[in-house]
């Protein structure tokens, strides 16, 4: 490290000491381990953590300003309910009623303003630069200018998606941003869900669909019906939350999004933790008995999971066999070419090996493929056709 990356360090290490009221020594000390980390390049001054903290989520975003540091808190992780019944009563005890939010099927992006700028940042705490120039075509500059001090919390969702596309909106041909939370900068405090529908609602600022309010008692049965609707329709499921958000929320989610997940992981079975496809087996079952199913119902699941498992994986295999490389093809749509040269670099940052394809001119803007090698899969697939043993 050079003498006055050194001296920035030191600066920021001041401020972040009184902004976050953690000693000088401890974040001095975090910057050495890399659990704080210095993000150079399209935003100066910012520091991102790598791994949260008590209080400090994940992903939390620091940026030096004038008046000192500004903290974009990481969002919170969202526990998940397997057996719905219970968790209801458990969880939510000592509220009387629940609010249900459709869970949308993307990535999470938090959006802020800092020093008059608007920026995206993704799960980790980086700034993306595709949904940077994204976003700003769904939340106009107006919200901030007014509420320089909030964070829009929400889920880009839809096809053209470097990190999660899904065709499963009828209402989005590309990609767009819909809030679910919004919070306060620093604090991290979220407004109710009355306040939120109120605020976004007189700014034009698209929301997650809701399905409303409901007393605890009823919540599981509506639930239920719920889920089995989104999920005919391909949709991944609900987030239950409290109305005035002083508890946690939690998610619920469909069996169908459930196995297409499978199905797109089994794709790459090398590539995904083994957790991935441990909990979602886990899911089916648990589901299963809640719902009492019979028997032509369980044979539906059991034909579901095994097909979500084995078809993917064969087709993998018989790829590989045939010479061809496995990747994951995804794409993006940009207005600017700069904006894909800075989404190259934004992804290696992050340590994804990937292709650029030429750009296509469709309506006006740039298509480009991005081609993910998941050269762990490709290399085991083509290693155990070889011969290797497992
Ligand atoms: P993590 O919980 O760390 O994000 P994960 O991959 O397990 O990791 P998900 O299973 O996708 O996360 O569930 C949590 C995520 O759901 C949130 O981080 C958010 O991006 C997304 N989400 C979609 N719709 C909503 C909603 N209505 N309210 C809150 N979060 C939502
Ligand atoms: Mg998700």
């Amino acid at each position: 490290m050079s003498r006055s990356q050194e001296v920035l360090d030191e600066e920021f290490v001041r401020l972040a000491s009184i902004a976050l009221r953690i000693p000088e020594s401890r974040l001095s000390g975090m910057l050495k381990r890399r659990v704080l980390q210095k993000v150079s390049r399209f935003f100066p001054d910012h520091y991102r953590f790598d791994k949260g903290i008590a209080g400090l989520e994940t992903g939390t975003a620091l940026f030096k300003t004038d008046e000192g540091i500004e903290t974009v808190k990481g969002f919170p992780k969202i526990q998940r309910a397997m057996m719905l019944a219970p968790v209801l009563t458990t969880h939510f005890k000592g509220t009387t009623r629940v609010a249900v939010e459709e869970k949308m099927n993307g990535y999470n992006v938090r959006i802020a303003s800092i020093k008059g700028t608007v920026i995206a940042l993704t799960r980790g705490g980086l700034i993306c630069p595709y949904t940077t120039e994204k976003v700003l075509e769904d939340v106009g500059e107006d919200f901030f200018r007014d509420h320089p001090d909030m964070v829009l919390c929400g889920e880009m969702v839809g096809p053209d998606n470097p990190y999660v596309p899904k065709d499963i909106y009828p209402d989005v041909d590309s990609i767009s941003f819909f809030i679910f939370d919004v919070r306060h900068k620093n604090s991290g405090k979220p407004l109710t869900i009355g306040e939120k529908h109120e605020l976004c609602g007189h700014y034009n600022i698209k929301t997650v669909p809701y399905f409303g309010e409901y007393s605890l008692d009823e919540a599981a049965d509506s639930i239920a019906g719920i889920i089995r609707k989104l999920g005919e329709s391909g949709r991944e499921g609900v987030v239950i939350k409290d109305p005035e958000m002083k508890l946690p929320s939690i998610k619920y989610t469909c069996s169908q999004s459930t196995n297409s997940d499978l199905r797109y992981a089994f794709g790459f079975y090398n590539d995904y933790g083994r957790d991935f496809f441990f909990s979602r087996v886990v899911r089916e079952g648990f589901q299963a008995v809640e719902w009492d199913e019979d028997e032509e119902a369980l044979r539906d699941r059991c034909c579901r999971l095994g097909e979500s498992i084995l078809e993917p994986m064969i087709s993998t295999i018989k790829k590989r066999q045939q010479g061809e490389r496995i990747t994951e093809d995804v794409q993006i749509r940009v207005r600017s070419l700069e904006t894909a040269y800075k989404f190259e670099e934004h992804l290696r940052r992050m340590g994804i090996d990937a292709q650029f394809d030429e750009p296509q001119m469709v309506d006006g803007q740039y298509l480009i493929v991005i081609r993910k090698f998941n050269q762990s899969t490709n290399d085991r697939t083509g290693a155990i056709l070889n011969g290797q043993l497992w």
